[in-house]
């Protein structure tokens, strides 16, 4: 197994840097290092300078309108994209429906919703999850029943990340109680417009509104948003989790955040010496990277794998461990590095002290807070052990 990068690889990503270098606005970086908080016209217009470029749906194949890119040059891209802090593409539209449609979407719905994705007009979010519906995903009850070429939908959904910007949301709902419950469940496309949906915001631990509630009463949908047949909804669903699980790992943005508690501890002082020359935050330091070094390699391997034998399987659940787990160890690391300043209120006087706000030091506890739910979306950690040691270890 070769795991290094070849000359034409490499040679990718020189394009990579310097199209980023290029086009990607300094506001957005800036608002992205400092850890602010991206408003939708942000989103769309780092998506819009994606799709003129022909880069956006860096996932899709050609014939799609994508790019067509090997997995190395998906990461490649998702490395560097990371390392010019250039926002995170939003995945529901492009990175979960789009490759949903292209496998199971009839022509018309392929021909209709795709193009829509690249150029914004439909912003996308999901609703699998509901108050009883987590990890137990197949236990989930919103109820779509046929009603002439018309499906009624009840019930609620919840977790709904960016349902506040969105305009559709791919759902999955009953169509069939009796039997096991993963054969009874279908995935529809819902137009957020149609009366009797209302939308709820959920407020996070640090304050943000990120996720939403979704209710639907009675709410009436052209069969002809089905996406695939009735009942077959698990099957899809799991083949989206499977695309949302790619890229977490998430090593660019690790990589990113490691250099910056580095550089944190290079400037912060304790006892009049910089912290990175204690010993025990150095070890701690060491620790992460260390880890963060054997994760690259796990990643490479994936994508070897992913390049000569397909998609990977259950192994992407040791990239949404370790990905996770290292970025919440960083975020530990800076807030250790911080001290006080990492408080969950800083003061007025802390707001103004330049050196911190330079350092975009002072999101650090609303970041720490925020990525405690790494370890939850896309699946739970526990979750994703229990598919290791049943998929891999056998046990
Ligand atoms: C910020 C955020 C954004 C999200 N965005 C979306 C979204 O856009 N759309 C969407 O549909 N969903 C979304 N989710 C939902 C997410 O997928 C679920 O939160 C997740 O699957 C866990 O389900 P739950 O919250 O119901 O927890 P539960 O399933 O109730 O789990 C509670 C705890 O028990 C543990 N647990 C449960 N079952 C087992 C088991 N068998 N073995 C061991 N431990 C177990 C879990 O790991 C967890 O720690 C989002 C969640 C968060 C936090």
């Amino acid at each position: 197994m070769d795991l290094s990068f070849t000359k034409e690889e490499e040679a990718f990503r020189d394009e990579v840097r310097t199209f980023l270098a290029d086009n990607l606005p300094d506001d957005l970086a800036e608002k992205v290092r400092i850890g602010g908080e991206l408003e939708k016209h942000d989103m769309e217009r780092w998506h819009a300078i994606l799709n003129d470029k022909g880069w956006l749906a860096y996932g899709w194949p050609v014939e799609f309108g994508g790019t067509g890119w090997s997995p190395v040059e998906k990461h490649i891209f998702e490395e560097e994209a990371a390392r010019a802090n250039a926002p995170r593409i939003v995945p529901f539209g492009l990175a979960m429906l789009g490759p949903v449609l292209q496998k199971f979407g009839s022509k018309e719905q392929q021909d209709h919703y795709l193009p829509r994705i690249l150029d914004g007009t439909d912003w996308w979010c999901q609703g699998y999850s509901e108050p009883g519906a987590g990890s137990d995903l197949a236990s989930l009850k919103t109820r779509a029943v046929r009603d002439g070429d018309e499906y009624v939908i009840n019930g609620q959904k919840t977790w709904t990340t960016l349902g506040q910007h969105a305009d559709w949301i791919f759902c999955l709902v009953r169509t069939k109680t009796d039997g096991k419950p993963q054969e009874g469940i279908s995935f529809i496309l819902v137009d957020l417009a149609t009366p009797g949906i209302e939308m709820r915001p959920i407020k996070l631990i640090e304050g943000g509104h990120e996720v939403n509630e979704v209710f639907f009463t009675d709410v009436r949908v052209p069969a002809a948003n089905l996406v695939g047949e009735e009942n077959m909804g698990w099957t899809i669903a799991k083949f989206l989790l499977g695309h949302e699980r790619t890229n977490i790992a998430g090593v660019g943005f690790s990589m990113k955040a490691l250099e910056e508690v580095k550089a944190l501890a290079r400037r912060t002082k304790r006892n009049g010496k910089p912290l990175i020359e204690n010993p025990l935050f150095a070890a701690r330091i060491a620790d992460v990277d260390i880890e963060l070094e054997a994760m690259k390699i796990t990643n490479l391997r994936m994508l070897y794998t992913a390049q000569t034998q397909g998609a990977p399987g259950p192994e992407t659940s040791i990239l949404k461990i370790k990905g996770t787990v290292i970025r919440q160890a960083l975020n530990d690391l800076s807030r250790r590095a911080l001290g006080p300043a990492a408080a969950p209120f800083p003061s007025e006087a802390m707001f103004g002290n330049a050196a911190l706000v330079e350092a975009g030091d002072v999101n650090n506890a609303a970041d720490y807070f925020n990525n405690r739910k790494l370890s939850i979306f896309g699946g739970s950690n526990e979750i994703q052990r229990n598919i290791l040691t049943k998929a891999m270890l056998e046990l």
